[in-house]
């Protein structure tokens, strides 16, 4: 049988673009059968507990997507509005959730901009910032004021891992404040294997976690929302109201569960071979830069004065069954995201960088670059 993306034989856009297995259709033929809603479904039922487990907490909740567990332990963590949320002003729940904190949550959000840091993370002195200058709005009565319930995390953010010492530094500022503290873990795996810590180290610290099992981690489709049991059993009742209650997803679990086990440990490989391939662009194409530090899976390339074009770079690319990120963008454009994953392997890359010297020693023929002067504003997305 021929698929769409057959062709396809490393993909670069991002670790969501993962395919399942043959071994993963034939874990999901043996899956449970149960109907989910009823609660009546056992790979399910043990997916939840197991997540729930490694990540140190109560219970966990089996749903479609990341969007849909960062969602549900909004509303199901504050209820009522009024009410603020502090966040990363770069985080996925405000800027990729189509707007969800204001529609599903009737929240208002304040967007903390990470400054101490040079920027890399945002810490509890950014957090006491926005105090003194009350974006954090202490419940003191005021009519007039949205009070702050919530603090937001995103750990990775665009590839980069939040150090632990960090993160519990917030953790004792939330509670201090007497705030709850969310933690949106779609790539919690990648900052955990980063860092080297274990994963309940981190989730621990939060009052709830959504952690994506579709990026990653490799599983088709699936997130999943860890808290304590009240918490989950109202998101449970949240996602039936919002439609997001499914039938017979043991299969999908089943699937998610052996990737958690065969998938994870080979992230180091993954972030290792991120590392080569952001030092074998920077040898290969002077003049071009990868302008954030890659502490994971994820490579932010900038081919400005390198003399090759990003339009070129990802046709000679796709030539080789490689793609990446922005295949139809307009010449202008020089920067792009490359996301590794585990069906990413050495020779990938390695093919990658030979196409990337090929291209680079054919620049060299045809006369220096000067690098544009423009001002950029640089390319992320957390996708
Ligand atoms: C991908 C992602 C999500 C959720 O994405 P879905 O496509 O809804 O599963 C949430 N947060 C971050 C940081 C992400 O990268």
């Amino acid at each position: 049988m021929h698929h769409a993306s057959d062709h396809v034989k490393a993909d670069f856009r991002s670790d969501t673009l993962t395919q399942p297995t043959d071994e993963m259709f034939k874990i999901m033929q043996q899956a449970s059968r149960g109907d989910d809603v009823y609660g009546e479904d056992d790979c399910v039922r043990s997916l939840e507990a197991h997540v729930a487990k490694l990540a140190g907490h109560e219970a966990g909740l089996f749903c479609a997507s990341g969007t849909m567990t960062n969602q549900l332990a909004f509303r199901a963590s504050l209820l009522v509005p009024p009410a603020s949320i502090l966040c990363d002003s770069r985080s996925h729940v405000f800027r990729h959730e189509a707007g969800g904190l204001a529609a599903h949550s009737h929240l208002t959000v304040y967007p903390v901009k990470p400054v101490s840091n040079q920027g890399h993370h945002l810490t509890v002195q950014d957090l006491e910032q926005e105090f003194v200058d009350s974006e954090f709005v202490v419940d003191d009565g005021d009519v007039h004021m949205a009070p702050t319930r919530m603090i937001s995390l995103e750990n990775t953010l665009d590839g980069t891992v939040m150090p632990l010492q960090d993160v519990q530094a917030i953790a004792a500022f939330a509670r201090e404040k007497g705030v709850l503290l969310h933690l949106d873990g779609a790539r919690i795996w990648n900052a955990v294997v980063a860092q080297g810590c274990e994963l309940a180290e981190y989730t621990r610290l939060f009052d709830s976690a959504s952690l994506c099992l579709s990026k990653g981690i490799g599983a088709p489709i699936g997130s999943v929302l860890v808290g304590n049991k009240a918490l989950i059993q109202k998101a449970r009742h949240f996602r039936k109201m919002f439609g997001g209650g499914w039938r017979q997803a043991g299969g999908l679990a089943a699937a998610a569960e052996w990737c958690i086990e065969h998938v994870w440990p080979t992230m180091t490989q993954t972030h290792a071979l991120a590392k080569d391939l952001a030092e074998g662009l920077e040898q290969e194409l002077p003049g071009a830069t990868v302008y954030t530090a890659v502490e994971t899976n994820m490579v932010f390339l900038d081919v400005n004065g390198s003399g090759i074009q990003l339009s070129e770079l990802s046709r000679h690319l796709k030539t080789k069954g490689i793609e990446i990120g922005n295949r139809a963008a307009p010449d202008s454009q020089t920067q792009v995201r490359l996301v590794l994953h585990w069906q990413i392997t050495r020779a990938h890359v390695d093919e990658f960088l030979e196409v990337v010297q090929g291209l680079a020693a054919q620049a060299k023929r045809t006369g220096p670059q000067i690098k544009s002067d423009q001002p950029r504003k640089r390319v992320y997305g957390s996708r």
